[in-house]
């Protein structure tokens, strides 16, 4: 039995009817779909990348959904490699852009192929399937929607057009089937409503209400995956305030949550805002964000307060700081698996504030050869901002870097690496923080 709404006749909605244009398709996608086509494939682009193209939003990437097994695939294209084990992919490879070829699957419940575990979750599902089964087992209406390279029609068998129209995520079929099946997609309801600025549908905001506890289970290394994606949309501000109105911090952020419910200080709720107004600039305006940023700037509330307590047990400043990061990440690693690269930065970042109070001597100078110091002036001056840090000091270390052009870090500054996308490379290759 397939899983999502019954079988519907598909609306076809012919070229002159719909806003997708090749022009605004890369060189790589088109080449693909064109060759799978003239091989005579079924080629369809597939997923976001029609979904934005409709909205006149510039695809981050662009999937491809084909009839062709992965074999098929990789026979089509010398620049091809299979990926995956749970179900195969093919990457074809353009220089630096990957083009990810999917083969049609099914989601059936009674296939040996698809594991379910007691609560209802897919483990396994491999089974190839025909077009319509592959767009019923995807999970928004508008995540659905095919522009086949035969005909430049766009393809639709969930009603997804119309919820373009509507600006409104709806997963297809039962809500809570959906949510249990796969926990996460109800991060991805949030990251969709905030990138895109769409309703979620009441059944499907409703259920997270339900479900939400269920990412409990979702193992760490996933939720780095999808917490990152959240974060690095463009719409950080947007996507933490839906999960903390969803009530779903509790599940990836537990002691930040708890520090949210009790009686947190005003400053550094601004502070965090802030920091996460500053990435989402950062990301408008093309500039490289990491990763250890964010996490730096979500959990200094909770490293801030424990430092002062240590402090009071007669610790110094500085160790003090560097004891309560240590025991903040080692907390926050049980739920999200930051690989360690990233943690050691925002460790860093926090140790650095302190040394933003001494500008005397040669200690500036030592300061600003830090391999981290962009990162960790760029938190002092958005505690600055909201009256954590003195303003002057701020403007000072603006100044003294304008002043000191060469004394760049030796190497690019760690806390704002390029974002390098993570796409294909097998989840847990990174080295995590563990817990001790
Ligand atoms: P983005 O703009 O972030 O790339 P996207 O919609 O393309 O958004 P992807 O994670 O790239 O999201 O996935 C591509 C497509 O695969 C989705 O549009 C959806 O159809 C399907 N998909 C991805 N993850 C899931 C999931 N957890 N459950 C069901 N379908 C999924
Ligand atoms: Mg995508």
């Amino acid at each position: 039995m397939t899983q999502g709404s019954p079988s519907a006749e598909a609306n076809i909605i012919p070229r002159p009817e719909h806003s997708i244009s090749r022009r605004d398709i890369s060189d790589a996608a088109l080449k693909v779909l064109y060759k799978l086509d003239k091989a005579g494939y079924r080629a369809c682009l597939v997923g976001g990348g029609v979904r934005d193209l409709l909205l006149g939003l510039k695809p981050k990437d662009f999937d491809v959904a084909t009839d062709a097994t992965p074999d098929e695939v990789r026979a089509l294209f010398r620049n091809c490699r299979l990926i995956g084990r749970r179900f195969r992919l093919a990457h074809v490879h353009f220089g630096r852009e990957v083009i990810e070829v999917a083969t049609f699957r099914a989601l059936t419940t009674d296939s040996p192929k698809t594991e379910l575990d007691e609560n209802g979750r897919i483990l396994r599902d491999n089974t190839f399937g025909s077009i319509e089964e592959d767009a019923l087992r995807r999970d928004f209406t508008v995540n659905a929607l095919y522009y086949d390279i035969h005909d430049f029609s766009v393809i639709d068998y969930a009603g997804g057009m119309e919820d373009i129209r509507r600006r409104q995520l709806r997963l297809i079929g039962d809500p809570e089937v959906r949510y249990k099946e796969d926990p996460v997609r109800m991060m991805r309801a949030l990251r969709f409503a905030a990138k895109l600025d769409f309703e979620i549908d009441p059944a499907a905001a409703e259920a997270i209400h339900d479900w939400g506890h269920l990412l409990a289970d979702i193992p760490p290394a996933r939720l780095y995956d999808e917490i990152l994606k959240m974060f690095h949309s463009g719409h950080a501000l947007r996507a933490y305030e839906l999960l903390r109105e969803y009530h779903l911090l509790q599940y990836l952020f537990p002691s930040l949550d708890r520090y949210l419910r009790s009686d947190p200080s005003e400053v550094m709720l601004d502070f965090i805002e802030q920091a996460l107004v500053n990435t989402d600039r950062r990301v408008r305006e093309d500039k490289p964000v990491s990763p250890a940023f964010i996490f730096a700037a979500l959990l200094w509330p909770l490293v801030h307060q424990r430092a002062i307590q240590l402090q009071s047990k007669e610790m110094g400043t500085i160790p003090a700081l560097q004891s309560a990061g240590r025991e903040i990440f080692a907390d926050q690693v049980r739920r999200i698996a930051v690989p360690r690269r990233f943690s050691e930065i925002a460790k860093n970042i926090w140790n650095l504030q302190p040394r933003f109070t001494n500008t005397r001597g040669k200690q500036p100078l030592r300061l600003m050869a830090h391999p981290n110091f962009r990162a960790a002036y760029d938190f002092f001056c958005i505690q600055s901002m909201v009256g954590l840090t003195p303003h002057k000091l701020c403007e000072w270390w603006t100044l003294f870097q304008e002043d000191n052009p060469q004394i760049a870090p030796a190497r690019k500054p760690a806390g704002q690496r390029p974002r390098r996308r993570r796409r294909g490379k097998p989840r847990g290759e990174e080295r995590r923080e563990s817990n001790p």
